[in-house]
């Protein structure tokens, strides 16, 4: 017995994705059906008022206050109507295609039909007595006469081909399916109404299993398992404890479903189908019946509660976790990633689970149990992307406005970082520009990649550094002609701070007023901000240090030591004896000790002598090994040509004329 308490009762947010955008193949017996022209011809007093009657087709955008003006009616009209239908909400979603039929006698509406499918209107009407309208839901019979119908259909079709158009499954990226389980209070309308759907829609299920009446006696627990995507609902499944009936809207044709209903003993002799059947599901050929259903990984989700969401049972989970186990496909499954499946005659034929845009596994089924992999991976395009800009602010806000993301910005400050100090060095009308890769796929943007080459402009200086891959793999930023722009300490141990102190034998100290040296430099940063090793080396100290707080010392080679203080917190992968590479995080911007605010107190040592760290001698450059030049030098052309701060000097001594 197939056990419906599997199903999850959560009620899904519905998709609101993309437009899909399908071919229509309009039927106009949709809109107008025959019955309600021919309607007609059984004539009775009414519709012998039908030539007073001025029939309204909804058009993209329309609310009451748009169709009523079309109609010639007034604001007071609206408000009367909008009044009289606040409660059931008749007109809050107007749907393009539907007509709006009215009555209107001495500039008074007498009354209204509101087409909501081919055989429902809802019926707003005045009172024979007292004031107000009634509003009720009404089937069939129309006043429409066959030459309204016919122009009518006519504007239909073309407001329907322009607005409303068919959804197709395979354009959304995200579908949920929305469950809801029947309670004591629910009615047909109650359901749908909680999974945001209209009455209109209500009408076109309720046309599909007229002879049936499916719905009539709903009982707790009974399952309603929606598909709805951009408004349209495209399938519907309905069971209770002995059946289940589902149905599909029609692939080419809007508001038009089949249903098929089934025992559920049916159902499970189905499940249990022989291999030959099952078989022939995998084998046939896919057709248009074939949906990928997609789901997104949610918080807590794991494979089975995916798969039971997609109607799949516990059997199916085990097939498919067994044939990918080996490779824990699914061990690291990650909000925001997606799963779809292909289902065929509620047997699972495919998985699709989509880890990135760049890698996805395909699992196929090959027979009742077996299913095999493929791990698919695609990969991006590499396309260069030259931004360049002039400060006005700052490097961060003048690179952000030239369109540099802050990753890059931050990249290419660490480029320069041997030879500018951002925080200080930094001029108006200084130059920048970057090249660097974006890889893209299909056209669209995954990431930004290295930067390729990056220019700095400033006080006189040309500074240029070219990104290059050695033959060992070894990486690095060179000058045009070869030399590293690695030296051997960074300009400033944290990105993008203020000096708020100098290197100063003679200053009066802020908290203690006398006359003492001020043997480093003060950068002033917010609390938190990372300090980086200034240089390869050694952690020598690493604790409270009297007045300078937390504090780090770190030994560079035999002579020189750098010390950091003031720290609120230490990196706790580091402890004294640790080695720490140039530019990793040593600690954080804090204000312990005496400190008169969050700053990092920076010291500079050579030989035991405290030295400038803005004006110390740094160790030159190393070259490139020559045997690395002649390929340097053709990938430094190649990227150089994309920088063109160089300009001013090309037209300067170029122009053969020049001399005349
Ligand atoms: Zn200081």
């Amino acid at each position: 017995m197939l056990s419906f308490s599997n199903f999850n009762t959560k009620h899904f947010k519905r998709p609101r994705t993309a437009r899909a955008i399908a071919c229509l193949q309009l039927s106009l017996s949709l809109l107008l059906p025959s019955s309600i022209v021919q309607a007609q011809q059984s004539a009775d007093a009414q519709q012998q008022l039908s030539t007073d009657w001025q029939h309204l087709v909804v058009r993209k955008g329309d609310n009451l206050s748009t169709l009523f003006s079309r109609a010639g009616l007034s604001a007071q009209d609206v408000l009367k109507i909008s009044n009289a239908t606040s409660e059931t909400r008749t007109f809050v979603r107007m749907i393009p295609g539907e007509t709006l039929s009215l009555l209107v006698a001495d500039k008074q509406i007498q009354e209204i039909k509101y087409w909501i499918s081919a055989s429902t209107y809802i019926h707003i009407i005045k009172p024979s007595q007292g004031e107000g309208f009634e509003v009720t839901q009404r089937k069939q019979t129309s006043v429409i006469d066959q030459q309204t119908a016919s122009s009518l259909e006519i504007e239909a079709a073309r407001v329907i081909k322009e607005h409303r158009e068919l959804i197709d499954i395979n354009d959304f990226s995200a579908v949920e399916r929305t469950i809801i389980e029947v309670t004591q209070a629910d009615k047909i309308d109650s359901v749908f109404s909680k999974a945001g759907l209209s009455a209109k829609d209500v009408a076109n299920i309720i046309s599909t299993s007229t002879d049936k009446d499916y719905f009539k006696q709903m009982q707790n627990g009974d399952n309603f398992n929606f598909l709805i995507v951009d408004n349209q609902l495209l399938q519907l499944e309905y069971s209770n404890s002995d059946s289940k009936v589902a149905f599909t809207r029609d692939a080419n044709q809007l508001d038009l479903y089949t249903s098929s209903a089934f025992s559920l003993t049916a159902s499970e002799t189905a499940k249990k189908s022989t291999d030959n059947a099952i078989q022939s599901l995998i084998n046939s050929a896919s057709t248009t019946a074939d949906n990928w259903i997609y789901y997104n990984v949610q918080a807590g989700d794991n494979l089975s509660t995916i798969f039971i969401r997609a109607g799949l049972s516990h059997t199916d989970v085990h097939y498919v976790d067994k044939a990918t186990a080996q490779d824990s496909i699914f061990q690291r499954m990650q909000i925001g990633q997606k799963l779809a499946f292909l289902i065929r005659a509620g047997e699972l034929i495919k998985v699709k689970y989509i880890i990135n845009p760049l890698k996805s596994v395909l699992i196929t089924r090959l027979d009742k149990t077996a299913y095999q992999y493929q791990k698919m991976e695609r990969s991006p395009v590499a396309k260069q992307v030259v931004v360049a800009g002039q400060i006005k602010n700052s490097l961060y806000i003048d690179a952000l406005n030239a369109g540099l993301s802050s990753n890059l910005t931050m990249n290419f400050a660490k480029v320069f970082s041997w030879d500018v100090d951002f925080s200080q060095d930094l001029q108006a009308g200084d130059q920048f520009q970057v090249v660097y890769e974006q890889l893209t796929l299909d056209g669209s943007k995954i990431k930004d990649g290295n930067i390729l080459a990056a220019q700095f402009k400033t006080g006189g200086q040309n500074l240029i550094g070219i990104f290059y891959r050695d033959s060992q793999g070894g990486v690095g930023f060179y000058t045009p002609d070869g030399r590293s722009m690695r030296k051997a300490f960074l300009r400033m141990p944290v990105e993008f701070a203020r000096i708020s102190s100098k290197f100063n034998p003679r200053r009066r100290h802020p908290i203690s007023n006398k006359i003492r040296a001020h043997k480093g430099v003060d950068y002033a940063a917010k609390r938190g901000t990372p300090i980086m090793a200034s240089g390869n080396g050694k952690i020598i100290f690493r604790g409270r240090k009297n007045g300078y707080g937390n504090t780090v010392v770190i030994q560079h080679g035999s002579q020189i030591n750098t010390l950091y203080a003031h720290m609120s917190r230490f990196n706790k992968d580091f402890k004294v004896g640790s080695r720490v590479q140039q530019g990793q995080v040593i600690g954080y911007v804090g204000s312990t000790g005496a400190a008169t605010g969050s700053h990092l107190h920076y010291e500079f040592r050579v030989n035991g002598i405290h030295k400038n760290p803005l004006t110390v001698k740094l160790k030159k450059a190393t070259s490139l090994p020559s045997s690395e030049l002649a390929q340097f030098k053709q990938v430094a052309a190649k990227v150089l040509s994309k920088l063109n701060l160089n300009s001013g000097q090309t037209i300067a001594s170029k122009d053969p004329n020049a001399n005349i």
